[in-house]
This record gives C-alpha cells, structure tokens and sequence, in this order.
C-alpha cells in the first residue's frame, strides 16, 4: 500500500500530514511511502529529510493522486487558488483519503470524492472515547491552540504576565479569564499560570470545574434556574436565550477586570456562541487583549474579525484562524503521529487494510466507504 503525503494548497496552511518520522513509522508498518516535493516545507521539514527517512519525492501532487492507494492530508480537499482546479479532481476511483473533513459543512466535496467511489476518513470524526485518544487529533490541535492563544496575548498586551517586585518597582500579574474550559481553554488556563497570570474560566458545562482548579485557576461560578450547558455523552449544547443573556451579563463584569481574554467556547457543528458583546468591550480596559479561539466558526466576541487583529475602544482583539500554523512543526509532529495511529490500527496484527465497520472507532471515522455514504454514525458517542 503507497501512502502518499501532499502538499497542502492553502496558502496559509503550514502544517503537514506526514513528517520524516512518522515516515519512517509507515515504512515498519509495511508500507512505501511518496511525498510531494515541498509538502513538509512549512514545517520546517525537507524533501531530503523525507528522502534519508525512506519515502520516495515527486514532483507534483498529480503525481502522488496518480500513484498513491491512500492520499493524506491536513486540510479537505479544496479548489486550488490559483490553477482553480478542485484537488479532489484529482483523485482516482477507489482511492483512499485520511485528513480533517468536516463533512457536515462539506457536503459537496462529500459528493464529490463520492463519485470517485472513494472511501474518505476524517479526521475530526475520531469517537471522544479513551481508546480512541492516540488518534484524537482534534484534542492534539486544540492543546497547542490553547497554548499558542497565550502567546498571542502576551504578544499583544505588552507587559509581563507574572508579577514581579524589583527595585525599579511593582508589577502586578496580569489578571487573564478564559471561556471555554475544553481542551483549548484547559491548556490556555495551564500556559497563562505557567507564566504567572492569575487565571478564572468559565465553562457552561459545570463538571469542567474540578479540571479548572486543578491547573490552578478559578471558576467562576454561574447559577441559572438549574440550566447547564452539558448535553448528550458530556458535550456542550446550545443554551437558551434566556441563559445567553444572563451570561454575557457575566462575561462584561468578568472582562471589565481582566487584562487578557481567551475565548474558546464552541458547540459541535454550530455557530460559535456570541459571549462577549460590543458593551462588554467597551467596559474594558484600553491596552487589554482578547484572543478569539472560535473565530473560525465566527467568533465569540461581537468584534471580532476572522484572521485580523482590529482595535475597539483600546482593546486588541485577535481573530487569526491559523494558529496551528504558527506552531506547525509541533502540529504536524502531533497530527502525523494520530494519523499514523490510525492507520497501524486499520492494518491491525496482519497488516492489511480492511476497514472494521463493526468497530466504534473506525466507524465513527469512516464518512466514505467506497463511495458509499456512512456518515453521520448512528452512535451517539460520535459528533
Ligand atoms: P469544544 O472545542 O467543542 O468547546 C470548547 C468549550 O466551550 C467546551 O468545554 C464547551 O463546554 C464550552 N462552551 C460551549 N458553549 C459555551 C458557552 N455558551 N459559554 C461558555 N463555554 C461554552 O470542546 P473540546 O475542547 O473539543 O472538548 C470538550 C470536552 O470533551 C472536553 O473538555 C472533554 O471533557 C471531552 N473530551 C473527551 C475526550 C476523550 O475522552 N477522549 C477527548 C477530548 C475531549
């Protein structure tokens, strides 16, 4: 089986499916291996680094759609920007596809690789359940957006976040509230603390609580007639109207007297919850920042504006939808190593692919099977 490794078309996607490593992991598993030349570049990976790993380079990624059995990559397949041709175009019959697929917002690429008769995995399928965490790429994306937020923040906002006291005087420690204690927040809680900043978080699903205060924050607190923001297999659900109002209430008092805002509040397949008003903004203090993890599913501050960072009333707000590429080498380390993951378990002990439809996991993964729509799974474990 010839898994080849493209060259992501977006032009400002920087991270890879495939890094010299996990190359080499392919290669016990049995496999070959083609990349296209230049795919790793944005990551800081050469095409000889690929080559010394054992994978063949080709020149073009009509030449790894020609030759490869199993097509990976980051992103879904998209039309390209400048020739305009559609990569699925591409693709042969029967072809296998493993990368981020979003297939509820992607109907018609769905169809499209359909056509092919090809069978399609995503990547952002991978059932939340404990045997499925090596291949949770989501989990490992949002660990390093979580992060990289702080640093953005911290970038923006001009002062040190630890308090210090020197002979040329006092710093305070800068006062950061995070929204959204998912993976995100819980690792923008971990980075802020790291660097000193006292931290609170808010999440509308309460059990995050205990995970809150054990990375040294404090949760704020919200009581709304027994409301909660916790739905099916413990992922958030839309709140009410009514719970919105009374929460963005909270979220202006809270942002009046924090310094840093890191917003990550998110609902599977919706819109982002819109938390932060314009007023609450405004209540700010000039020079704070807020750095908007949901602006990619059209934020949670009013203000926000996708992949820009705008001023509003003294307040830096940071809308960049491409924070994985800014730390791409350790995404694609991360998001190779799921990917290879997945595939050793498709291949199970005998080292054959044949897909297990009786298995959640790959179930919940698969969105083709030769062609055939399997997508959405029936279980309710899986989004
Ligand atoms: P996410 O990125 O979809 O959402 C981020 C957070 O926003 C969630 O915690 C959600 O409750 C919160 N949110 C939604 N609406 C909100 C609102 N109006 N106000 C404030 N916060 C709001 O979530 P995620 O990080 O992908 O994962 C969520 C949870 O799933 C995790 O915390 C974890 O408990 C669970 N999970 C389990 C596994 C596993 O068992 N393998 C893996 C990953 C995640």
């Amino acid at each position: 089986l010839l898994v080849g490794v493209l060259k992501e078309v977006d032009p400002r996607e920087k991270r890879v499916a495939a890094t010299p490593a996990s190359v080499e992991r392919l290669l016990k598993l049995g496999l070959e291996v083609a990349v296209e030349s230049g795919a790793g570049a944005g990551a800081g990976f050469e095409d000889a680094a690929y080559a010394e790993a054992g994978a063949r380079v080709l020149p073009s990624a009509e030449a790894v759609w020609q030759e490869a059995d199993l097509v990976i990559k980051v992103r879904p397949p998209m039309e390209h920007p400048t020739t305009g041709r559609h990569e699925a175009e591409l693709a042969r019959k029967k072809q296998r596809l493993i990368s981020f697929l979003w297939p509820a917002q992607n109907k018609a690429l769905v169809e499209q690789l359909a056509a092919h008769e090809m069978t399609a995995l995503a990547m952002d399928a991978v059932p939340r359940i404990t045997r499925a965490q090596k291949l949770d790429a989501l989990s490992a994306m949002s660990n390093i957006s979580g992060y990289r937020a702080v640093v953005e923040a911290a970038f923006g906002y001009g002062r040190s976040l630890g308090g210090q006291v020197t002979a040329a005087g006092r710093v305070k420690p800068a006062q950061v509230f995070v929204i959204g204690a998912g993976v995100a927040g819980l690792a923008a809680i971990g980075a802020a603390r790291s660097l000193g900043a006292q931290v609170k978080a808010f999440d509308t699903r309460p059990v995050v609580r205990e995970q809150v205060e054990s990375m040294g924050a404090q949760f704020v607190p919200f009581e709304f007639s027994g409301e909660t923001g916790e739905g099916k297999g413990g992922y958030a659900k839309e709140v009410s109207e009514a719970y919105l109002d009374a929460e963005q209430q909270l979220i202006g008092d809270h942002c009046r007297t924090s310094d840093i805002v890191i917003t990550t509040a998110l609902i599977p397949g919706k819109k982002a919850p819109e938390l932060i008003t314009s007023g609450a903004v405004v209540g700010m203090r000039r020079g704070s920042v807020i750095v908007d993890l949901a602006a990619e599913q059209g934020g949670n501050c009013a203000l926000t504006e996708r992949d820009k960072t705008v001023e509003h009333y003294g307040v830096i707000i940071n809308g960049h939808t491409d924070l994985l590429s800014r730390m791409a080498l350790q995404a694609s380390e991360l998001y190779a190593n799921t990917i290879v993951n997945l595939i050793e378990e498709i291949l199970g002990k005998e080292r054959v692919w044949r897909l297990n439809l009786e298995d959640e996991i790959q179930r919940g993964m698969v969105v083709l099977h030769e062609g055939k729509l399997l997508w959405p799974p029936p279980s309710p474990t899986i989004r």
